[in-house]
């Protein structure tokens, strides 16, 4: 597809291209929407195979920070930005600055913050060039640790999903079957584990499945996941694992994980809607995370508004859940009809006062 078809189609209001040669730094940035607030996202640093694919996957990723910040009701719009790195490349200081000086000359108009690729002394030296940095470390004054905010956020979905289900929001004697036991799994687990709920976990890293051992929980192969019998499947590693392939061998009846674009399409959501498998859409209980940082915009910042926000998405996921059962479509229907009815509405006000 042209380029301007593609991002007239996906309502994007902006794409940014930025090279420096003499640090071997190539880069996006895509603003899709700033109604609600400043494009608002991490940057993430990848080897990707083509230009296309960098493409492709700034164009998708800021439109989901869009939906994402407009579903959990805070005040960013939806931006994103990648860097091509091949593995010869060093991510050193001088280039993580001249990115810095790519975000400054957008004057706010995006804000950068961590993604796959990009830590948080990465964050240190993009902010030696930009003021528009939102997640750095708690001791250089911003909110730090984005996972354990969203590992509360991706408990408060389960619980209302729980609630929907069963009647009551305890997990307690649930059984969780943990895809990947990064961060997030980790800080979701404690707090499932104090409510004595079974966890049984899985990873790719001998040292995550090391810290799922030491939380007592045991451990599966990356395959036996799928069909470990239990009430709630979390995807917490990969996009696109909820598939064809995938789903006929799930055994539960609600899915609610932290990983970003689970849904390889729509029609997986059908599937599941059809099977009467509950799913919380990603972006809504993962979105711990980016309120943590919105928590640090305007005032300096506080873990507790940070965390009454998170907690939100208990009610949020609820709302979700009660349109998919009136209007009988998926939940991830569902959840985008409400982020796109707040951006409308919101978008109304702005024509009236310009006009
Ligand atoms: P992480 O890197 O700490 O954890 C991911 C884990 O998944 C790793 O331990 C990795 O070894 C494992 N993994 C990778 N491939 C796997 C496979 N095939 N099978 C099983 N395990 C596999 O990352 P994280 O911060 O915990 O994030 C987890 C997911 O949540 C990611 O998709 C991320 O984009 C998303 N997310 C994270 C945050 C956050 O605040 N950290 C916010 C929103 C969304």
């Amino acid at each position: 597809m042209e380029l301007f078809s593609r991002i007239i189609e996906s309502g994007h209001e902006e794409l940014l291209v930025y090279s420096d040669n003499a640090v071997g730094l190539k880069a996006f940035i895509a603003i899709h929407d700033t109604t609600l607030g400043p494009a608002c996202g991490g940057t993430r640093i990848w080897n990707y195979d083509s230009e296309e694919s960098a493409l492709n996957d700034v164009l998708n990723l800021s439109r989901a920070m869009t939906y994402k910040s407009s579903i959990a009701d805070i005040s960013l719009g939806g931006g994103k930005a990648v860097i091509i790195i091949d593995p010869q490349t060093k991510k050193n200081e001088a280039f993580l600055r001249s990115f810095g000086r790519f975000v400054d000359t957008l004057h706010g108009r995006y804000l950068t913050t961590t993604d796959v690729g990009t830590n948080s002394d990465d964050l240190i030296y993009i902010n030696q060039e930009t003021d528009h940095v939102v997640g750095l470390p708690l001791s250089q004054g911003g909110s730090g640790d984005t996972s354990i905010m969203t590992g509360l956020g991706v408990y408060m979905g389960m619980k209302a999903c729980a609630r929907a289900s069963w009647g009551s929001d305890s997990l307690e004697g649930k059984t969780i079957a943990m895809q990947g036991f990064g961060k997030v799994a980790y800080n979701t687990s404690l707090l499932l584990l104090k409510e004595n709920a079974r966890i049984v976990a899985t990873d790719i890293s001998p040292v995550a499945l090391n810290e799922a051992e030491k939380l007592g929980i045991p451990t599966v192969s990356t395959d036996d996941i799928y069909g470990v019998p239990c009430d709630i499947f979390s995807p917490n590693a990969l996009g696109g694992i909820l598939n064809a392939g995938t789903i006929r061998h799930l055994n539960c009846e609600i899915i609610a994980g932290g990983a970003n674009n689970q849904l390889a399409s729509e029609a997986v959501a059908e599937d599941l809607y059809k099977r009467k498998i509950l799913y919380a859409p990603d972006y809504v209980i993962n979105a711990g995370g980016i309120i943590n940082v919105s928590c640090e915009i305007g005032s300096s910042y506080s873990a507790e508004r940070s965390r009454e926000k998170t907690e939100k998405i208990y009610d949020i996921m609820t709302d979700i859940i009660n349109v998919s059962n009136k209007e009988e479509i998926t939940t991830s229907k569902a959840a985008d009809t409400l982020a796109e009815n707040r951006i409308k509405s919101v978008k109304l006000v702005k024509q009236i006062y310009r006009g």
